[in-house]
């Protein structure tokens, strides 16, 4: 029986239910078909016709009568965990291949009544950008892909369906002593990953992607183009770290490249519970984003034979004799020697750090990912804001014998991250100056 003191929380919960029916509802097949039709009329107007669409916006469309309707959607599907038979499916997809397309994605879907998801590289932790539990249209990003880079001006413009390691690779082939700060994964798009912060190997010495935006083009809600001027800088603040699709779609990023020596040096040592990990890597966390801020060392917690190895995976911004004298003085716990160095110019150590075979080519960037998708996993992100205790240590890596599954990537901050206020950017508000670490489940 209810008490008076529950009382107004069982009517907000009542109300809260009835809410949640009102929003679940189901769609009868005829508003469907009506939605459906209405989609399609809109898309069909000439106000969308532009000359300078390579196909028209209709020619871009896929509905499930289309016999590449299914590959088209699992293209950019990298986890099986949202491509089962029950995962559902858009009513639609838009691959655009012109802004003009955009718009008429976003003015259309709105005007129907379909909710939009908008997909570049389609990394989405939790599938957000291409799978929703009301009707929606797919916005896909993926053909609008082109970059320029102006080694003059030290920029780069990239539309947001390019990927990572289609960037890295433009740039390298301009220049070798310029580069871009963010992730590591080449099949990441632009067009999430930068929106969401975007941290990589160079983030101690250049901070994130968004660190190193100057201007955006987005189509906003109404349809309308815009740049950083006429999007204003609150707008222009919050779609750098605060995801794209909150805010509109993002079209394309003017970046700012950063600066690379002709050779950089890669390391990956890995050290067991019988070679003492847990001493290394309690030192390693009061280190780590201390050290010069040419020097990142990434940590990779896994489970071998039942028992757990950790690999130190490094990229230092000079040669290997610096970081072997900065080793010693900073962490010669580690041991490294020269033997396990290599000195790369910058756009193979992408690579490396991809886990591709030594000397693999930087062509490797361009690959696609395969599909459809090769495995089924949960990825999190969370923040270290304390050191963890020895014993806190060796409680992980039970956890980790028991469970022989579960990989862990330790990312240091510290360098350039301390330097940037909390609130220049939407990334995590807060979160840069208070955390040491950046921990990947
Ligand atoms: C294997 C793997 C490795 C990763 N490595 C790193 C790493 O090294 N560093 C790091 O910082 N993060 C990393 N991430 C996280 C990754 O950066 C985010 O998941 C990012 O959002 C992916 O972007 P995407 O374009 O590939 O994904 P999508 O699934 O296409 O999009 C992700 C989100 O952004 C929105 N979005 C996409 N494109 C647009 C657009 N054009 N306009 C507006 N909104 C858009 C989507 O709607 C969705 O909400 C990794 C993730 C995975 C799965």
């Amino acid at each position: 029986m209810a008490t008076s003191s529950s009382l107004p929380f069982l009517l907000l919960s009542t109300l809260l239910a009835a809410i949640v029916v009102l929003l679940q509802s189901p769609v009868s097949h005829a508003d469907l078909d009506h939605q459906k039709a209405y989609f399609h009329a809109c898309l069909s107007n000439k106000v969308w016709t532009n000359p300078s669409a390579p196909v028209s916006v209709i020619g871009a469309l896929y509905t499930s009568t289309n016999s590449s309707f299914s590959d088209i959607l699992n293209l950019h599907i990298h986890n099986k965990r949202f491509n089962r038979p029950n995962t559902p499916k858009p009513i639609a997809i838009i691959t655009a291949f012109h802004e003009s397309h955009v718009q008429a994605a976003v003015v259309c879907s709105k005007a129907s009544n379909f909710q939009l998801r908008i997909r570049s590289g389609g990394h989405d932790y939790e599938g957000f950008s291409f799978v929703s539990d009301i009707p929606f249209i797919l916005l896909d990003m993926y053909n609008l892909k082109s970059i320029s880079v102006n080694i003059q001006n030290g920029t780069a413009l990239v539309e947001a369906g390019a990927t990572l390691g289609q960037l890295y690779y433009k740039v390298a082939k301009n220049s070798h002593v310029h580069a871009v700060a963010a992730g590591v994964c080449p099949s990441l798009g632009t067009g999430g990953h930068f929106s969401g912060g975007g941290y990589g190997n160079l983030m101690r010495k250049y901070g994130l992607s968004v660190d190193n935006i100057i201007d955006a083009k987005i189509v906003n809600v109404n349809g309308d183009i815009l740049d950083r001027k006429s999007m204003g800088e609150d707008l222009f603040w919050a779609i750098r770290g605060g995801g794209g699709a909150s805010f509109g779609v993002i079209l394309s990023w003017t970046i700012k490249l950063v600066a690379v020596p002709p050779l950089v040096t890669v390391f990956k040592v890995n050290r067991t519970l019988e070679q003492g990990v847990t001493d290394i890597v309690y030192k390693w966390q009061h280190v780590a984003p201390k050290l010069h801020r040419d020097l990142f060392i990434r940590l990779q917690h896994e489970v071998h034979h039942k028992t757990v190895q950790v690999f130190f995976i490094g990229e230092f911004l000079g040669r290997t004799d610096r970081l072997l004298s900065l080793m010693k003085e900073s962490f010669p716990e580690l041991g490294l020697r020269k033997s396990d160095c290599l000195e790369l110019p910058w756009v193979n150590s992408t690579v490396f750090y991809t886990e591709g075979p030594i000397g693999y080519p930087a062509e490797a960037l361009l690959f696609e990912a395969k599909y459809p998708a090769q495995s089924y996993f949960k990825s999190k992100s969370d923040f270290v804001k304390k050191i963890i205790s020895k014993k806190g240590l060796r409680s992980i890596w039970k956890k980790f014998i028991e469970s022989e599954i579960i990989v862990m990537q330790w990312n240091p901050y510290g360098g350039r991250m301390w330097e940037i206020s909390a609130s220049a950017t939407s990334f995590l508000l807060g979160i840069r100056h208070n955390s040491p670490l950046r921990k990947h489940l």
